[in-house]
């Protein structure tokens, strides 16, 4: 079966083809990030506009590369939500025009399931059960994952989403955006010992977390830095405030991997999201696991951030459960809030 992915719930557009006989045919995908970068931030109406002079070219890509022809795809799946209204609703007419075209079934999927997923893209794929923890932009939770769609939150961010903390930190420092992969290099530069900064949450005994206090920890380091403005702080001293906040908040999310492991007995740790592509934090989990013998999984680098491979492979997932569940019903509606526990195995 052959499943057409589409992804369209932010800034990037991905298109991918997913055979659940040969895997992953093709993926292409076009990130906005350049033109969003002068507003420092999304710019929603901008983000809906582009994806539709890039979804149909996308598409073409991925029937060229793989030798697919249209009528040959099974399904089609696309990103229903959570995400931007609008962005959300450029892919999902794409997709369902599509369907009407080449009378083939549609399924609108789940984006953080996409993301919860994609780990088993890699050639190593963890077996079920096993501890998510789901690091992006806009969601930080740790879950328990029996199988598709069998998923019991333990617990999330009360406030900003690691890939916030990262981006709004960095900015914080003069980095651009989205300045997650910028603040982690400059990091690696930095003293260890220069700026010890608060690690929120790390002791409660749940498993939630709260990064705004570090976001704020930063705010405090630079507006009282006696170089007065982030202008004049050198270099060294930003990559010391850099290793500072990536220190705190890869030990927080450590430890809560860690202790929710030991809470279920489980042995297997999956990663999922942007947070996830972290140089820092995969050698510290890498570390953890070493030490206290369990396995961890990674989404490929470029399946950590949003993509159409792995929301053509959790509709393919799903179809294979139960193929009902894609139907050649056109009349799309998209989900911009959707907690991701309230999906069902289908
Ligand atoms: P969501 O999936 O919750 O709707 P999103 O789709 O915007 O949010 P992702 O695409 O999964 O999130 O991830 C983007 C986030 O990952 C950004 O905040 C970005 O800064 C962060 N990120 C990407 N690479 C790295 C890295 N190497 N280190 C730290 N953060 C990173
Ligand atoms: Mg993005
Ligand atoms: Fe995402």
């Amino acid at each position: 079966m052959i499943v057409l992915g589409v992804e369209s719930s932010c800034d990037e557009t991905g298109l991918a083809l997913y055979d659940t006989d040969r895997g992953l045919l093709s993926h292409a995908l076009y990130s906005q990030v350049a033109m969003h970068e002068e507003y420092g931030g999304v710019v929603p109406e901008l983000a809906s506009r582009d994806h539709i002079r890039r979804a149909i070219p996308l598409l073409q890509q991925v029937l060229d590369t793989s030798g697919v022809a249209k009528h040959d795809i099974d399904a089609i799946a696309y990103t229903q939500g959570p995400g931007l209204a609008g962005a959300l609703l450029v892919g999902s007419s794409i997709a369902c025009s599509l369907g009407l075209a080449l009378d083939k079934p549609v399924l609108g999927v789940h984006h953080l399931e996409g993301h919860l997923l994609s780990p088993l893209l890699a050639s190593k794929p963890p077996e079920f059960p096993f501890i998510a923890l789901l690091v992006s932009g806009g969601h930080t939770q740790l879950m328990r994952v029996d199988g598709v769609g069998q998923y019991t939150l333990l617990g999330e961010t009360l406030d900003d989403a690691a890939g916030e903390a990262f981006d709004k930190s960095a900015k914080l420092l003069g980095l651009g955006y989205p300045g997650g992969p910028a603040i982690s290099r400059l990091a690696d530069f930095g003293d260890p010992l220069a700026y010890k900064l608060p690690r929120p949450m790390m002791h409660t005994k749940d498993f939630n977390f709260s990064f705004s206090g570090l976001k704020t920890a930063v705010l405090t380091v630079v507006k009282n830095h006696p170089a007065q403005g982030i202008a004049n702080i050198c270099e060294q001293d930003k990559a010391n405030i850099a290793r500072g906040f990536v220190d705190a908040i890869v030990e927080v999310l450590t430890a809560k991997c860690v202790s929710a492991l030991k809470h279920t007995g489980l042995k297997r740790l999956v990663i999922a999201g942007g947070v996830g592509a972290n140089a820092q934090l995969r050698a510290s989990l890498n570390a953890a696991a070493a030490k206290k013998r369990f396995q961890v999984f990674y989404p490929e680098l470029e399946f950590c951030t949003d993509n159409g491979a792995m929301i053509a492979f959790a509709g393919a997932m799903r179809l294979q459960i139960n193929p009902a569940a894609a139907k050649k019903d056109y009349s799309f509606n998209v989900r911009p809030r959707w907690p991701l526990d309230e999906l069902r195995v289908v």
